[in-house]
């Protein structure tokens, strides 16, 4: 019999319920093997390993759900495919992998990666040659001639291949969504408008509602998810119809979208991070190189905080992530500021944001069966919190509150030291 690892005196916080305190919960091998309450917990043996958390939190692993990790802290279009060769990116992002998962995220989901950087460190995680979170893979974005990502000036002869797969047409579309998967992709990332921080306005079109429903189709015929950059209501009403499924900030949003989501079963990744960080960081003279792109993100703070609200309460799922590694105000490792401007900005509850980053997450990648929530059965991807998220995200941004990581039964990182068995005298029994 496998040693077991008993996590003793938590407040659980499972995902999908209210906290309740002084539970106990046992992992065996990588999965959770009891979720209860201290009486009716098993008896520790004398091999198994036990954890005093004394009230501490117990929650999920979290999921990012919009990730860059090959984005370094770039400052245009341009620096994300030419900063660095792509060997050195492949570098940087896997350090970057391993930060997310050292920030209690042991799931991402690609928004778009040069190279196929994504793939790569999928399977590298996977193989156990190096350490970070689950990942559903992303590629290149898959964009149109003259298209915001297309941005190199053509006098320069250079082509797109790292960043960007530019096509046009429907029978491209088609190719270049086969290529992806092709090339290992689980999630194929579409720009179908501008806006949101890209040079072209939020009404620019990029692609033609047919390219649009090729794309879609050809992805799922082939097994993978695709996502779009969405931002005007003409551009998301298109790709919800198309059946896309994941709107990647959707601030044009209106009730006419909200019942396509409904209809269509899509994820909104509203990110409203970014705009927050920016507005504030250029007021505060962090950033005088962005004016340009404040007034709309301005307009963004202004009416997309409410729709989103809307949006939850009609029962569209919602999940976090953002684009981290895009300007000196967002940085990797920040990750978890995202979290606390839901609340803030939306008026929804931290128990709710915690939903969407745990069981949100889980339920797009379509592994609500065995992760995203803390239950018996469940693979053991686990965080133990100092102090109570549930009542302000904010404990989750220093790093030294997370006092375990686990993922699937494996310990990342833990601060925690063990009971001794004489503590454990007569416990649980
Ligand atoms: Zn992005």
């Amino acid at each position: 019999m496998t040693n077991r690892t008993f996590l003793c005196g938590a407040r659980l916080i499972d995902g999908v319920n209210p906290p309740q305190n002084d539970m106990v919960v046992v992992i065996n091998d990588d999965r959770i093997m009891k979720v209860s309450s201290k009486a009716k917990a098993p008896a520790p043996r004398k091999k198994d390993t036990v954890y005093n958390l004394d009230g501490m939190a117990l929650m999920p692993g979290m999921a990012f759900c919009h990730y860059h990790p090959a984005y370094d802290n770039v400052n245009s279009l341009q620096e994300i495919d030419l900063k660095h060769p792509p060997t050195k990116l492949t570098l940087i992002a896997a350090k970057n992998a391993e930060l997310l998962l050292n920030c209690g995220y042991t799931m991402s989901v690609g928004a778009g990666a040069a190279h196929f950087i994504d793939v790569v460190l999928r399977d590298s995680i996977n193989s156990g040659l190096i350490p970070g979170p689950r990942i559903m893979a992303c590629g290149r974005d898959v964009v149109t001639t003259g298209d915001s990502v297309d941005s190199h000036p053509k006098w320069w002869g250079l082509g797109l291949q790292g960043l960007a797969k530019v096509c046009d047409g429907p029978d491209e579309f088609r190719r270049a969504v086969r290529e992806e998967i092709a090339n290992g992709v689980d999630i194929v990332k579409l720009y179908p408008t501008g806006g949101h921080g890209l040079p072209n306005d939020s009404e620019f079109l990029s692609m033609s509602e047919e390219e649009i429903h090729v794309a879609v189709r050809t992805a799922h015929e082939r097994g993978a998810k695709i996502r779009g950059h969405l931002i005007s209501q003409r551009g998301i009403k298109i790709a919800l119809e198309a059946g896309i499924d994941v709107v990647d900030h959707g601030d044009g949003l209106d009730d006419e979208c909200i019942e396509l989501f409904l209809k269509s079963g899509s994820y909104l990744a509203p990110s409203l991070y970014f705009p927050s960080r920016l507005v504030s960081g250029y007021l505060s003279g962090e950033a005088p190189g962005i004016a340009s792109m404040i007034p709309e993100l301005e307009h963004t703070l202004e009416n997309h905080p409410a729709k989103v609200k809307r949006a939850h309460d009609a029962g569209v799922p919602i999940v976090i992530g953002d684009d981290f590694g895009f300007g000196s105000l967002m940085p990797h490792g920040d990750y978890a500021k995202e979290l606390a401007v839901y609340p803030d900005l939306c008026g929804v509850s931290n128990l709710e944001v915690i939903k969407w980053a745990t069981h949100n997450g889980a339920a797009l990648q379509g592994r609500l069966d065995e992760l995203g929530t803390i239950a018996e059965g469940k693979l053991a991807d686990l965080l133990v919190v100092d102090g109570d998220p549930s009542k302000d995200l904010r404990v989750l941004q220093d790093r030294n509150n997370l006092k375990m990581i686990m993922k699937g039964g494996d310990v990342v990182r833990c601060s925690m030291t063990r009971s001794e068995e004489s503590e454990l005298a007569g416990s649980y029994r």
